[in-house]
């Protein structure tokens, strides 16, 4: 059985990992010439434990997050060296109720009860959070430590936690040279994926463009994994979205900084557009605040090329401006353009989500993120990531569908 895997983010690529694990030959197709070169690679890496989504009165967001959270580490490392993880994730996140926070300090500690309570039962069911061990999840700072690290002004309320993000870079490297070295997975880059056709026998070709029309199959079965691109293909097999989305284009400024000379915090601003702020040990620093950071958003069908959306942005107006509004919150922002050894480098992806109107709208369907996962429309599988959170649990569940673990290792081939 060969499988035509579409994209080439940290979806497709742990889903190629797994089938290849599982014995089958994979095709993963890239329009890049690497794997794991937008979203998955410009993100924050955050592994989220659901605490700043507190305006989902339904708390599945929560829910979902936790589930992908402690699977993350424990997915990862059926691919790649799991101890080196630990080595790539930053330092636990402060977070930070904001004085223009849509919900209040008691809102905000009601939600984090509830955040906590969940990572209590579901580290008993097993499975652990990266870099947690035991001990408080969530702690308020005092006025006295939130007034060395932060303007006080700005601050309703902060909060050491225990949630953290890894670094996407380091998981890239480790990704990419692990799908070169598989030998069931055919990397095809420079492939850009126009649609996928029925074929002779229930099977499937894709057709793609590199220099040129190409076709290539039959495939048994096609995992979609293009992320913002991925309703489109779905859309031409006669598979409707049947409601309404956004794709979110959201930079992020990163910076490398040795973390013996400047420490900044890492933090979360809560809750509302806000930003963050992500130190990571390897060096890099990610700052990113959404007004500045948003630099446009689509709900239509149509193909986005991320390379080309980059080109028409004022990348340098973005640094600065979010360099300048998040040093009013957290002051040791301010030096990062100075120590840094590399130039600061501004850049991002695509953000897919259901739903037609922003952040800001305390109503928008954007605060609910659990409505994602892997759907099946027989041997057509399309999945929406939702988060890099939960990419490896659902690269798992796309490779179940396809080739169940316990049928595989009746094989051997596990
Ligand atoms: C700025 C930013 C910050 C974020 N922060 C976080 C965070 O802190 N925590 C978190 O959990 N999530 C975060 N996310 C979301 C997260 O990055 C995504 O959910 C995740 O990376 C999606 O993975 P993916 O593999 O589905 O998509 P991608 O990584 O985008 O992979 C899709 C691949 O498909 C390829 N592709 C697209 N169209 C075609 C085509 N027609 N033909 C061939 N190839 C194609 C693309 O080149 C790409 O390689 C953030 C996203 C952004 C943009």
């Amino acid at each position: 059985m060969t499988v035509a895997i579409l994209g080439a983010g940290l979806l497709g690529s742990c889903t190629a990992l797994e089938l290849a694990e599982r014995g089958v030959a994979v095709h993963l197709f890239e329009r890049n010439a690497e794997a794991l070169h937008e979203a998955s690679y410009w993100n924050e890496g955050k592994l989220h434990l659901g605490f700043v989504y507190a305006n989902d009165p339904s708390q599945k967001t929560t829910l979902q997050m936790l589930e992908g959270a402690f699977s993350f580490a424990a997915s990862l490392s059926r691919w790649i060296d799991s101890s080196a993880l630990e080595a790539m994730l930053s330092d636990p996140f402060d977070y930070i109720v904001y004085r223009d926070s849509m919900l209040s300090v008691p809102e905000v500690e009601r939600h984090f009860d509830f955040v906590s309570d969940r990572i209590r039962e579901r580290q008993a069911q097993g499975g652990s959070y990266p870099g947690y061990r035991d001990g408080a999840l969530y702690q308020p700072m005092a006025r006295a430590d939130i007034a060395e690290r932060y303007n006080p002004d700005a601050v309703l309320g902060a909060y050491r936690t225990v949630e953290r993000a890894i670094d996407g870079w380091a998981v890239a490297a480790v990704l990419r040279q692990a799908l070169a070295n598989h030998p069931r997975i055919e990397f095809i880059t420079g492939a850009r994926v126009i649609a996928v056709e029925d074929s002779a026998g229930e099977q499937f070709t894709v057709v793609y463009d590199a220099d040129g029309p190409q076709r290539q199959g039959p495939y048994e079965s096609v995992v979609n994994a293009l992320w913002a691109n991925r309703l489109l293909i779905d859309n031409a097999r006669g598979l409707r979205p049947g409601r309404p989305w956004l794709n979110r284009f959201k930079l992020g400024v990163n910076y490398r900084v040795d973390p013996k000379s400047l420490r900044v915090p890492t933090m979360t601003l809560m809750l509302g557009p806000f930003g963050d702020v992500v130190h990571f040990p390897t060096g890099r620093v990610y700052i990113s605040w959404y007004p500045a950071g948003l630099i446009g958003m689509s709900g239509q069908l149509e193909e986005i090329d991320w390379s080309k959306i980059l080109s028409t942005v004022d990348v340098e107006r973005v640094r600065v401006e979010s360099e300048q509004v998040l040093s009013g919150i957290c002051p040791q922002v301010a030096q990062l353009a100075d120590a840094t050894s590399e130039p600061p480098l501004a850049n991002g992806g695509a953000i897919f989500a259901w739903g037609k109107s922003d952040i800001d709208d305390p109503d928008s369907v954007l605060h609910q993120r659990y409505e994602v996962g892997v759907h099946s429309h027989g041997r057509y599988h399309t999945v929406d990531t939702g988060k890099y959170t939960l990419a490896p649990m659902f690269a798992q569940d796309a490779a179940n569908r396809i080739q169940p673990a316990a049928r595989s290792m009746a094989a051997g081939a596990v």
